[in-house]
């Protein structure tokens, strides 16, 4: 048997289905022990905005270690956790008017939505929530409880506690006013349904594929919230950290959260690091009440101040654009027109083409297969994994973007003919 069919059968996990055992990467370069090389669209799903090995994250995470930098430190304040903090503050939230306290939380992107559900459902003294159909939020109970497809929750018995599912915008019930809907099920107190603590929403559903929630919907989503004393909890761990052009995803719409959530990319690195940022009059933990040994790693703050030290230093925000309309205009005059029933959807560097009507999830794995033959990694999302979905490093370099993206091409030229 060899490493590979060891993995796949042995280990208790589960190996995508990519037949090759990585062992280094570079920027926007993944390498095989095989001496193969695959540009990755697919950066962690969304944990590595910077790249692998970016050099001057990389170099400020070495100085650190050779200097013999605390690794742990429980909830100590370290002078990596101050450096984080006055960083986050003056990049993130200061520039922005944006005044949130930071909550660590961790280490993974579903360990902040707990604290998120644990601490609205507190502060409001309800325990209902209502989150949108096609919606993720992670793995363990709670989380998994309000993400919105039942296969997801499949293997989980009794993750039902008190939430509703609304329509997203655009996903499953297409012209379905959810907004409206909310509104009328809240003013109708025989409807059934208990106004809930908190709405949980995702700017642009990733995992449910790559549906944008359109402006105007959000702004009327926040309205709704403010009326009816709900609070509003973005989720961005996939779409924040500058995925969608901005750091956190909700500017586009111009509002903000009650409290947001921030994981994957936050660290720069691919380290687990993840956030509750909370507005401070809902800070009413009492000490003790959510805790955890690993919040708050070391090296995470390290990577993360480096990643923001880069983004102040370079020009992210505008190179997004540019590769936002470099990958529009692929998706939209090279993929589209092959037939009317696919569909292209994003916004910044996160991008879907859905083969839904077009030879739907076998017709997609064949993509994402020949893609990977042809060294490029790509992965799968959507309520039915119909989505092919591109999720570059937000660094890429242009004539690597431009590769990865013929590839796609070809891959369609030769399989949907
Ligand atoms: N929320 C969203 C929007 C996500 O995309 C993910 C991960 N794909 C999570 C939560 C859960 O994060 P983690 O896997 O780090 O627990």
């Amino acid at each position: 048997m060899n490493t590979f069919e060891k993995c796949e059968s042995n280990v208790r996990s589960y190996c995508r289905n990519f037949p090759a055992i990585f062992h280094r990467a570079k920027d926007s370069i993944i390498y095989a022990e095989s001496g193969e090389e695959y540009i990755d669209f697919f950066a962690g799903a969304g944990a590595l905005n910077y790249g692998h090995n970016h050099d001057y994250i990389k170099q400020k995470v070495i100085s650190y270690l050779d200097a013999d930098g605390i690794a742990h430190a429980l909830d100590m304040y370290t002078s990596a956790k101050e450096k984080f903090l006055a960083k986050f503050d003056e990049v993130v939230l200061s520039s922005k008017k944006l005044d949130y306290r930071i909550q660590f939380c961790g280490p993974t992107g579903t360990n902040a939505v707990e604290a998120a559900l644990k601490l609205a459902k507190k502060v409001k003294q309800r325990s209902g929530i209502f989150s949108f159909m096609g919606a993720y939020h992670g793995m363990t109970l709670g989380s998994l409880s309000i993400s919105g497809n039942v296969g997801i929750r499949a293997g989980a018995i009794g993750t039902s506690s008190n939430v509703t599912f609304m329509p997203y915008p655009y996903g499953f019930m297409e012209s379905f006013d959810t907004i409206e809907y909310i509104e009328t099920v809240l003013n109708d107190v025989n409807s059934g349904i208990e106004k809930p603590a908190a709405i949980i929403f995702e700017t642009v559903q990733a995992e449910g594929g790559i549906v944008v929630a359109p402006i105007d919907w959000m702004q009327r989503l926040r309205k709704l919230c403010d009326e009816h004393d709900i609070l509003l909890i973005c989720d961005d761990i996939q779409v924040g950290c500058g995925r969608t052009g901005s750091f956190f995803s909700f500017e586009r719409a111009d509002i903000v959260p009650d409290m947001v959530v921030l994981s994957k990319s936050i660290s720069g690195y691919g380290f687990p690091m993840s956030l509750l940022l909370i507005k401070p009059e809902l800070d009413i933990w009492e000490p003790g009440e959510h805790n955890g040994t690993f919040r708050g790693n070391q090296l995470a703050f390290i990577g993360a101040t480096a990643a923001l030290e880069y983004r102040e230093s370079s020009h992210l925000e505008k190179d997004v654009k540019i590769k936002e309309l470099f990958l529009k205009d692929f998706l939209t005059q090279e993929i589209a027109p092959i037939s009317e029933n696919i569909a292209i959807r994003g916004i910044g560097m996160i991008w879907g083409i859905d083969v839904k009507n077009f030879g739907g999830n076998t017709f997609a794995k064949s993509i994402t297969s020949r893609c990977f033959e042809l060294g490029l990694i790509l992965e799968l999302a959507g309520r039915n994994d119909t989505v092919i979905k591109i999720l570059p490093p937000l660094v890429i370099d242009m004539a690597t973007l431009q590769k990865g993206c013929s590839i796609i091409k070809t891959a369609f030229n030769e399989l949907a003919a």
